[in-house]
This record gives C-alpha cells, structure tokens and sequence, in this order.
C-alpha cells in the first residue's frame, strides 16, 4: 500500500533550503575532474572556518558524529576512561567516546535551561575523568561556561564543544565551537546551513593539529606528502575516513557564502513566533528558553516549554490535526535503551522534565508568515481551550 499523500496544506518540520549556487558549485567540482575529499571546494570551506573563526585546524568531515568520533581518537580515550556528557543531547555526543571503550558519566540539565548544569560538574570528576562534552543546545551556550572551562583547567581536563547546532552563534563575541580544545560542528539537513550529511571538526589547541590530520585521512600521511612536507606517504597511526566529497563540500561552500541571508531570515522567524507567544508566556501557561547573557544566538531552533507532559503531548497531537508537524527531543540517554543498564543510577531530574515538556514548532528558510500564522494560531486555539 502507498502511504497516504500530504495534505496540500501540510507544514513539515524541516525542509533543506537551497540557496541558490549549489547545484553549480557541484557542477564546478565534477568538471575539475576531482570528486575525492580534501580538493579545492574542501580548502575553501576549511579556511573559511580558520580565517573567520579563528580555528586552528578546521577539517571538514562527513557528519558531526564523524567529528566527535575524531575528537575520541584524537582524545586517546581508552577503555575505563571517564568522559562527562549531558543526558540532554543526542546519541552521538556520548555514542563517540563509548566506540573508545569509555564509561559516560551523566550530567543533568540546568534547573533553567536544557544545556549541562556546571554546578554538579566538579562532584563527577574522578581520577578516572579525562574529558568533558559541553553541548550548545539549539546555539546557546551554557551561562556559565568559563565556569566549565576553569574547572577543565583545574583538573587537567580536555574539553570538546558539541557545537553542532551552533554554527555562527557567539558568546562574549567569538564563535561558540572556539572554546574547547576540539569542536564538532554538524551540517546535516536539519542544521542552519547544511551539506546534507556533513560536518566539520575545530582543531583549537595547536597540540592536536597534526595527529588530527592523519586520522582523517585514514591515519596516513596523505596530507603533509601532497604539501611536500613527507618525502613518503604511508601509514602512519590509526584513523579512518572522515573526509567528506567534493560533492558535499561544493553545496556547503553554496551555503557559507549565502549565510548571511539563511541567518537573517532565521532570525525574523524565530522573532515572528517569540512576539506572538509572548502574551501566553507572560500570562505562564506556557515557557520559552532563558535568553543567555553575553551570547549571540543563531536561531537554530524554536522550543516552547508546557506546563506537563500530558499537555506537550496533546499540543503535538492539536497542531498534527491542523497539518502540522511540531516534534519533541530528546530521550535522555540516561533513560535510553542502550545506556540505561549502564548508567550508574542518579536520577537527573532536569533533562528528565525538559525531555517530556520541550515542544519545538517549525523553523526553516521557506516557512511563510502566513503559516506561522497559522502555527501561532493553533497553540494559541490550544490554549485558549485548555487553560
Ligand atoms: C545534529 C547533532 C549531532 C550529529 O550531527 P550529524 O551531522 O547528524 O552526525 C550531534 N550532536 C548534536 C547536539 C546534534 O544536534
């Protein structure tokens, strides 16, 4: 049986933007008659993020979970080493250090916000800990990440931003994904500016750039040889491909050029549905995400918080009836299939609460204000029946 056509006046979740050059880009990459990583449309992309973002070392991989799987290796996490990642977050955040044979401690979310609470931070160092995962949940950073990065320092800890959704978000101006030793940026689909699968590893302590290299050219040398700087190319250490295509990386060069558009556009839209809401907010029948001091948001995503679970649910279900597709994220890890036999049992009562009561409406490049229209018009329907 054929699944059931989309209603014409269906608003999904997400739709990949095209901004414009794309197509041409990758046009360009096949008549340069090179379509393996590491070409021309790759160097661009690379030193975009270098130059304007002040990375050290930035190296394009096919996917943000490829990045953070190069940070482990780079990290050389070990079996029985410790890694501290919030609960709140994608598998792929702490799925990257358990391929290394790491034990995830769980931290919970701030009372007020999804990111990690640094406050419970230094009780779950050990002797054991050798690194920790700071994740800018929807381009926020936590508010108090030099309090995260002076612990690190303390300790003796590394320190890797999961910054995938915080491409172009800023804190004390400088670019989040600046700040730990290593930085996972992603451009899957879903993200602000996309590849498709793609993703880019920030290289920041300079300690690391090398090694960083020849694991993602399937730890040879290939790099430093096509510079003259190897009089051989051989196998060198471990590593594998994270290298992403030409192909990839012409769609991507399409998008960085065209970033400051996608922002702008972003940022009216989310700025759209924070003005509509503000009277249910101001009223408490509904919450919207602390703004952060000293932070520059990138508008990736656009949460609201209900009063329960129950009501998230039936609010999800009110705008799918209406033809519209919200979503809500995530499943703790702590609770997960996978991890929960391995978690060692504190209760995190936070990512628990924001996991059942976040409700994420609508957000991408082709969202017309009529439909916001009509998404604000079904919560405030919603509401005004149950309030
Ligand atoms: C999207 C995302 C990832 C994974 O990135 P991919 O490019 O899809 O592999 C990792 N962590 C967070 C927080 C994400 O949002």
């Amino acid at each position: 049986m054929l699944p059931a056509p989309l209603p014409p006046d269906f608003i999904p979740f997400n739709r990949p933007h095209l901004a414009g050059p794309e197509l041409d880009y990758i046009r360009q990459a096949v008549a340069a008659g090179k379509l393996s990583g590491n070409g021309e449309f790759t160097r661009r992309c690379q030193q975009f993020f270098e130059q304007q973002y002040g990375i050290n070392k930035a190296l394009l991989t096919t996917s943000g979970t490829a990045a953070l799987e190069m940070a482990a290796l780079l990290l050389d996490i070990q079996p029985g080493d410790e890694v501290i990642v919030p609960s709140y977050t994608f598998t792929s955040t702490a799925n990257a250090f358990v391929l290394r044979g790491a034990r995830i401690i769980f931290v919970d979310s701030h009372p007020e916000h999804p990111n990690l609470d640094v406050a419970q931070l230094e009780l779950l160092i050990t002797a054991r800990t050798r690194a920790m995962v700071v994740v800018h949940y929807g381009g926020h950073p936590p508010a108090d990440l030099p309090a995260l990065l002076a612990l690190a320092e303390r300790y003796n800890l590394w320190v890797v931003e999961d910054a995938a959704q915080a491409i172009e978000a800023r804190y004390h101006d400088r670019p989040l994904g600046t700040f730990g030793h290593l930085a996972a940026f992603s451009f899957h689909e879903t993200k602000n500016l996309s590849a498709g699968e793609g993703g880019l590893l920030a290289v920041n302590d300079p300690r690391l750039a090398e090694r960083a290299e020849i694991i993602w050219e399937k730890g040879t040398n290939r790099a430093a040889f096509a510079r003259g700087e190897a009089a051989r190319y051989e196998w060198v250490d471990i590593g594998s491909s994270f290298l992403p295509s030409e192909l990839n990386a012409a769609y991507l060069w399409a998008q960085l050029e065209a970033r400051a558009t996608i922002q702008r556009r972003r940022q009216q839209q989310w700025q759209f549905y924070a003005t509509a809401l503000a009277p249910l907010a101001a009223a408490g029948t509904l919450r919207l995400l602390p703004a952060i001091p000293d932070a520059q948001p990138n508008w990736h995503l656009f949460a609201l918080l209900c009063r329960s679970e129950a009501e998230r649910d039936a609010l999800l279900a009110h705008l799918r009836q209406r033809h519209i597709l919200a979503v809500f994220h995530y499943l703790p890890l702590h609770r997960s299939p996978y991890y929960a036999p391995r978690h060692d049992g504190r209760p995190l009562p936070h990512a628990d609460r924001f996991s059942r009561t976040l409700l994420r409406l609508p957000l991408y490049h082709e969202l017309q204000p009529e439909q916001q229209q009509r998404i604000v018009g079904a919560v405030k329907g919603f509401y005004s029946m149950n309030t």
